[in-house]
C-alpha cells in the first residue's frame, strides 16, 4: 500500500469518527470501540470501499450491515458494563457483535443464516475476538441455556419485543429492539427490566430488516 493510500484511509477513519460524534455519540467507551474495530473486513466485494461511509450497505443473503451511527447509538443506549453477558439477535456481518466484544465480558450472537455465521466467525477469529460465541438459530427464542442476560440487542425489527427475550433479561437489565412492521416506520425501543416489570422508552425512528421466524434455507447448506 502506498503512503498516500494509507493517508487516505486514515483521513476517512477520522471523518468516520467525526460523523459519529456529530450524530450524538458521546460515550467515550463506544467511540473507542468504534475506532478500534475496523468496519472494512465486515464488508466484502463491490461495496468494500464504502466501509467508512455512514450508510447501511448490502451483505450476503440479502441482508444489510447497519449504518455505523445507528450501531453506535444503539450500543450507547445499551450501556454495556465490563462484566456483562450480552445477547445479540441478528449477527449479519458480525460488526455490531465485534463492537460489543470491546465493551462486555461475553457476547452471544444468533443469526438464522448459517452462511453469515460462518463468515462472521472467520472474521472474529482473524481479529482475535475470542469472547464472542456465534450461533446459527432463530434468535427470537433467545438462548435459554445462557440466560439470564445483562443486555440484549435485537438488530432486526420485531412487531413486539419477543416474549422469550423479555423473559431472558436479568432484573436491572436493558434490551434495545427496533419495533414495528417492516417497510414502515419503526421505533427503537429501550426496555428496562425492574423488580416490578418492564419500563419502555421510545428512542428514535429507525429502519431495519424484519425479524423472521425459523432458520433460513441457505443455498450453501
Ligand atoms: N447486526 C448486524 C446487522 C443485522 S441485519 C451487523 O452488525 O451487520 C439483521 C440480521 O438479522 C439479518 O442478518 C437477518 O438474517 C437476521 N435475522 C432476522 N430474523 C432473525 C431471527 N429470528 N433470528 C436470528 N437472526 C435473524
Amino acid at each position: 500500500m502506498t503512503q498516500s493510500m494509507d493517508q487516505d484511509i486514515a483521513e476517512r477513519k477520522m471523518q468516520f469518527l467525526f460523523q459519529l460524534r456529530s450524530k450524538g455519540v458521546t460515550d467515550n467507551r463506544v467511540l473507542t470501540a468504534m475506532e478500534k474495530i475496523d468496519r472494512g473486513p465486515f464488508i466484502q466485494g463491490f461495496f468494500a470501499d464504502r466501509a467508512y461511509e455512514d450508510t447501511p450497505l448490502p451483505i450476503p443473503c440479502g441482508q444489510t450491515i447497519s449504518q455505523p451511527s445507528v450501531v453506535a447509538l444503539m450500543t450507547q443506549a445499551l450501556d454495556v458494563q465490563p462484566r456483562d453477558k450480552v445477547l445479540e439477535v441478528g449477527t449479519g456481518s458480525g460488526y455490531q457483535a465485534a463492537i460489543l466484544s470491546q465493551l462486555g465480558r461475553r457476547i452471544y450472537t444468533v443469526e438464522r443464516h448459517r452462511q453469515l455465521i460462518r463468515t462472521a466467525r472467520e472474521i472474529f477469529d482473524a481479529l482475535d475476538l475470542s469472547n464472542i460465541t456465534a450461533i446459527t438459530g432463530d434468535g427470537s427464542f433467545g438462548l435459554p441455556d445462557q440466560a439470564p442476560f445483562d443486555r440484549i440487542i435485537v438488530t432486526a425489527a420485531a412487531e413486539d419485543p419477543p416474549g422469550p427475550l423479555l423473559a431472558q433479561l436479568r432484573i436491572g437489565g436493558i434490551m434495545i429492539v427496533p419495533v414495528g412492521q417492516s417497510d414502515a416506520v419503526q421505533s427503537l425501543i429501550k426496555v428496562t427490566r425492574t423488580e416490578m416489570g418492564f419500563d419502555y422508552d421510545e428512542l428514535r425512528p429507525v429502519r431495519f430488516v424484519p425479524l423472521l421466524e425459523g432458520l433460513a434455507k441457505d443455498e450453501y447448506d
